[in-house]
């Protein structure tokens, strides 16, 4: 059996060990420390926009505090995007909250603004408010930002972009997790760079990064005891963990070139495939960082299904996966409202993750290409 070829795996830099070490001899080994503040400024200067970050444990752990920080209690109700892993839309849940979800658009795969407006309308007709909109950048690609953040103005709700898989992405220049109220941004094993789990939120103000800190840390008032008013979490990020996530943020410029070239790959790959396009930015104004590749197969066209493709990968050991499930058709969201029509569900039919990781190799890549051809020149 040749070696399993992974959807997108972790590519350490060389320096992650160092910074460990230096947290090992100034024993700062604990949920803060020099690297924590080091990653957290490594982060900012690379976001090249007026925000502070503070890491956390997780991305799911930064959408959660974001949701706390734009107020969202028990029986409010927030606007997220459907289409998108089931991270974005379970902090929602954790707060008690009811999540409303809405299709995506064909260009960008992310929140449909039409839609989104027709959500909002009718939330307010039904007496509600919703209490935050969840915009998700999936892939890496941006979403419609200015359309997404001028139907929020509107209605003055708060967007938090959850930018998890979208580090290194922007729209008409500026970086996909520093349009909202707040972004989130992760460092789970599987993302463009990792700390083997962790995630930040990206914020606006020292205001609302001391908040996201102090309710990370337990919530502890000031006081020579331990004296609490209001409930805490337990979601800042390790020194070790951030120490990885320093040396990963030296070779983060790379990792994206290496992502967009493994996308400029599969342009080439398909190219004059029949009833096979590859999801590709929509125009200028967009930079994805291509966290990961994907295609859509129009069964109609090509005459085969994704799943087709999907096991004919898997025999050669070679991991792809469909696009994320969207969450109105999760039995677990069943009984959530949803606004629009099929276009995240088509996506989802006829969508393909594939390879994508910044380590590949040319044998490996060879290796893709040779399913691939073999498959569309079978009959
Ligand atoms: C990975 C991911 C998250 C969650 O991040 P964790 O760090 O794994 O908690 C949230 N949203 C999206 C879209 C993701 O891909």
């Amino acid at each position: 059996m040749s070696e399993k070829i992974w959807l997108s795996s972790p590519h350490m830099g060389g320096n992650e060990l160092e910074y460990i070490h230096d947290a090992f001899d100034a024993n700062w080994v604990a949920p803060l420390g020099p690297n924590v503040n080091g990653f957290e400024n490594d982060i900012e200067s690379f976001l090249n926009a007026d925000v502070k970050v503070a890491a956390l444990s997780a991305g799911t752990a930064a959408l959660h505090l974001a949701l706390i920080e734009c107020g969202v209690e028990y029986g409010d109700e927030v606007i997220c995007q459907s289409m998108t892993f089931s991270a974005s839309a379970n902090p929602i849940a954790y707060q008690g909250a009811v999540p409303i979800f809405v299709d995506s658009e064909p260009d960008t795969w992310n929140i449909c603004p039409n839609h989104l407006r027709k959500a909002i309308r009718d939330r307010f007709a039904k007496g509600k408010k919703p209490k935050a909109i969840i915009v998700v950048h999936l892939y890496g690609m941006p979403a419609k930002m200015n359309e997404i953040l001028s139907v929020a103005k509107e209605f003055d709700i708060p967007v938090i972009e959850d930018a998890a898989e979208a580090l290194g992405s922007t729209y008409k220049g500026q970086a996909c997790g520093t349009f909202g109220r707040f972004g989130i941004l992760s460092f789970n094993g599987n993302k463009i760079i990792t700390t083997s789990g962790g995630g930040a939120m990206v914020c606006h103000s020292q205001q609302d990064k001391d908040k996201a800190v102090f309710l990370s840390t337990q919530a502890r008032d000031e006081a020579p005891h331990y004296q609490h008013s209001q409930i805490g979490y337990n979601y800042r990020m390790s020194n070790i963990c951030a120490g990885i996530g320093r040396g990963q943020m030296e070779v983060l410029d790379d990792r994206i070139i290496a992502r967009r070239k493994m996308h400029k790959f599969y342009t080439e790959l398909f190219q004059g495939i029949d009833g096979v396009s590859v999801f590709t930015e929509p125009s200028d104004d967009y930079f994805s960082n291509h966290w990961l590749s994907a295609i859509l197969m129009d069964p109609a066209k090509s005459g085969k299904t994704r799943e087709d493709l999907r096991l004919a990968f898997l025999e050669d050991n070679i991991e792809s996966r469909p696009l994320w499930k969207p969450m109105h058709l999760q039995p677990v969201f069943a009984n959530s409202p949803y606004y629009g029509e099929k276009v995240a569900q088509r996506l989802f039919n006829e969508g393909l993750c594939l390879p994508s990781g910044s380590n590949l190799t040319g044998s490996e890549r060879k290796r893709i290409e040779r399913v691939v051809t073999k498959f569309f020149t079978k009959s």
